[in-house]
């Protein structure tokens, strides 16, 4: 969805996340008698009781409006007065947007089910366990409860692990509106600092996630922070197959975090394809990615020790799947 009222700079995204969950997680610091008055601005509200009725309203408010899931990004942003939308829509009472569905070779989750609901499914953490893997790193307890699949991959933040999730697998994301549906690969949806490709008049209705089938599969997410809950410096997922000797059939690599958007690298890891996975082989892999990623610099870590860290990350990712697969 486009963000014209987000009034940050791009490139400002890791400064204004920091002072957004900042606020977010410590409301007794902006009580004081000196500190600003956090409040949003004025704003009308609708509740739609159907994944139709919030389609009419995307279409009748346009730009004006805003989809309320978790608010564990919205009212923070709202709070801060960094967006003001004229409307917000709520969309936590539609039951056609919560559920996990394993079919085939795809599981289905809805956009509105929330993170928790996701971590604790069994079937879905046997079938994609990249997913409970990458939600263990997702804020904590208290988010997760909130929070929604569809609004971390709406809110498209590039060191959000969801969205790097989807991006390493190739998840499919379904979108809705009063034309119809529209079905997006992760790579086209995110298309920089928190912006997407979604329509101002669409809402995310599902999310396709594809099954390996493979017996011998595995997967792994690591990240590292500032402290555990905390947004990602950089996080790293891979997902890799063997065939009976262990060489690998299939692999798959991505990188938060170091670009305006999570990164995959397809080429990457189809130079692992037939290889045992060594540890060189690994390490290699996770610098070819660490060089084709384009980390920024803050005040949390500077571009050099980002890509030091994708360098590292990568490979430890990669070599934990390998493990994993390896036992499977
Ligand atoms: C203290 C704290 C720590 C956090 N740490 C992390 C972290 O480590 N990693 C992380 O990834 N996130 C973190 N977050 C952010 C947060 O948990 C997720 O981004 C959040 O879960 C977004 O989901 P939501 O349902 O709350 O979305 P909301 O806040 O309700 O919405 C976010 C955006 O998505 C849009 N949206 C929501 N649903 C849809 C839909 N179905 N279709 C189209 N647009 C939609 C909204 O309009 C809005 O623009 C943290 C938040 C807090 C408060």
């Amino acid at each position: 969805m486009k963000t014209p009222r987000l009034s940050a700079p791009a490139k400002g995204c890791t400064r204004l996340r920091s002072l957004v969950y900042h606020f977010a997680s410590s409301p007794h610091s902006i009580s004081g008698t000196h500190a600003p008055a956090v409040k949003s601005a004025p704003f009308e509200y609708a509740r739609a009781g159907s994944l139709a009725e919030a389609c009419e309203l995307l279409a009748r408010h346009g730009d004006s409006a805003k989809l309320i899931a978790g608010g564990q990004s919205l009212v923070p942003l709202m709070a801060m007065r960094l967006l003001r939308p004229a409307w917000l829509i709520d969309i936590n009472e539609i039951p056609a947007l919560k559920f996990i569905r394993v079919e085939g070779d795809a599981a289905r989750v809805g956009a509105c089910t929330r993170q928790c609901t996701m971590e604790r499914d069994d079937e879905l953490a046997a079938r994609v366990p990249l997913l409970r893997q990458a939600l263990a790193w997702v804020g904590h307890a208290q988010t997760r409860n909130r929070g929604t699949l569809g609004g971390s991959l709406a809110h498209a933040d590039p060191s959000a692990e969801l969205p790097l999730a989807a991006q390493v697998l190739g998840a499919r994301l379904v979108l809705r509106s009063q034309k119809g549906a529209r079905n997006l690969e992760a790579g086209q949806f995110f298309s920089g600092p928190m912006s997407t490709a979604a329509r101002a008049d669409e809402c995310l209705e599902e999310i396709h996630w594809p099954i390996w089938t493979e017996k011998r599969a595995g997967s792994a997410f690591t990240e590292i922070s500032m402290r555990h809950g905390d947004f990602a410096m950089v996080s790293a997922a891979a997902q890799v197959a063997l065939d009976a000797e262990g060489r690998c059939t299939r692999a798959a690599l991505g990188l938060g975090g170091v670009g305006g958007t999570p990164l995959a690298f397809p080429k990457v890891a189809a130079r692992l394809l037939g290889t045992r996975l060594e540890d060189a082989a690994v390490q290699e892999a996770g610098n070819a990615a660490a060089a084709e990623s384009e980390p920024g610099g803050d005040l949390h870590a500077s571009a050099e020790y980002r890509r030091h860290l994708a360098r590292v990350l990568a490979a430890r990712a990669l070599r934990e799947a390998r493990d994993r697969a390896r036992a499977a």
